[in-house]
């Protein structure tokens, strides 16, 4: 029995108290599109969390935001269950963290041998799932909790970019895993006009795409300028024969139809993603749509297999995180975004 491991009652405290308030950000985030505070502020936070159960295991709880994903699916939309989870990211906000990442990959690999990466943008959007079946949209679901999401099938098919049929030699039923995202120069305007006619303007690009996809009334979505891109594949029927790396599936993705961004790339180690890394930070602000890190997904599917999952992410994946572009300021006890 050692002392020194034992939480103190102060921890304990902080423990519950970072429980509670992070499950409240994530209701607004998640469930109302209307977050208050910025997500550095919310990725502190829920560091600190995840460093007190790291330390102190007897703080763990089953509820905690740390063994979460997004929030629950709300009661206006028919609920839909996931055939297999859909799951967050564990994030880096370092090189030193990012390579913390690639040694533990390694290690659990057993691998003497360099691992390709897939390097794709992080979008910042909402993140949906799309059935297609005898290459028809047939259902489109968010992810919710990552077990249950709502159905936004009428939404979703007011998204221009988004087949309603797939094309060429495609699966008798595929499930297209991405993100539906507001492209930014579209954002900008979108806020403008609802300034200028009174409505309610969005915080940033990502509450405009969530908001506008949970929409009861589907001819609000689709005055919405909202884009989507695909990023892996979710259930497919046996009868297609899928290519072995995540980067070619996501060719086949886009053979099919589905659109993906045209920035994604493999390279052969870790230094390739930092190069990546490097260069899109660079490129930033002149894409079309707002990013918040890049995303490194082991790119062989066999070691996806091999390395699996955890309770909320992959461990095959990883987002690296750019440093934040709005940060909290607390002017005599008042909270404001800059
Ligand atoms: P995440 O956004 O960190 O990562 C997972 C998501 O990334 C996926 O679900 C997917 O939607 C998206 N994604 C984008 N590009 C992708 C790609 N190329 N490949 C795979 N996935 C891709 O995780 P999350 O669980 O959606 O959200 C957690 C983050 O949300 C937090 O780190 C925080 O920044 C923010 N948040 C903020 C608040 C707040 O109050 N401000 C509250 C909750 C969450």
């Amino acid at each position: 029995f050692d002392d020194a491991s034992q939480a103190s009652p102060e921890q304990e405290r902080r423990a519950a108290y970072l429980r509670d308030l992070l499950t409240r950000y994530n209701r607004e985030y998640y469930e109302l599109d209307e977050p208050s505070v910025p997500d550095a502020e919310y990725d502190r936070l829920f560091r600190e969390l995840q460093q007190l159960e790291q330390d102190y295991p007897e703080l763990w709880h089953p509820d905690s935001p740390t063994q979460k994903v997004g929030g629950q699916a709300l009661d206006a939309f028919t609920q839909v269950e996931h055939e297999t989870p859909m799951l967050s990211l564990d994030n880096a906000f370092s090189e030193e963290e990012f390579n913390a990442f690639v040694k533990k990959i390694t290690e659990r690999l057993d691998s003497a041998n360099d691992i390709a990466f897939c390097c794709e943008p992080k979008l910042d959007g909402a993140a949906v799932s799309l059935l297609y079946e005898k290459g028809v949209l047939v259902r489109a679901a968010t992810r919710g909790d990552g077990q249950t999401g709502e159905d936004i099938t009428a939404n979703v098919r007011t998204i221009r970019n988004v087949p309603l049929q797939l094309v060429e030699d495609f699966p008798v039923r595929l499930e297209v895993r991405g993100e539906v995202f507001m492209p930014t120069h579209a954002f900008e305007q979108y806020n403008q006009k609802a300034a200028a006619a009174g409505e309610k303007t969005f915080a940033n690009p990502r509450n405009a795409a969530a908001g506008s996809l949970r929409q009861l009334d589907s001819r609000i979505t689709a005055r919405r300028p909202l884009h989507f891109y695909a990023y892996s594949m979710g259930v497919v029927s046996e009868d297609s024969e899928l290519a072995p790396t995540h980067f070619e599936r996501l060719q086949q993705l886009q053979r099919w139809g589905l659109p993906i961004s045209e920035e994604i790339t493999v390279v052969e180690k870790a230094t390739g993603c930092y190069t990546y890394y490097q260069d899109i930070l660079q490129r930033r602000e002149n894409l079309r749509y707002e990013i918040d890190g890049i995303v490194l997904k082991v790119n062989s599917i066999a070691l996806q297999n091999d390395l699996g999952f955890v309770s909320r992410a992959p461990r095959w994946a990883i987002a690296w995180k750019f440093p934040a572009q709005e940060e909290l300021t607390i002017i005599r006890g008042v909270d404001f975004q800059v």
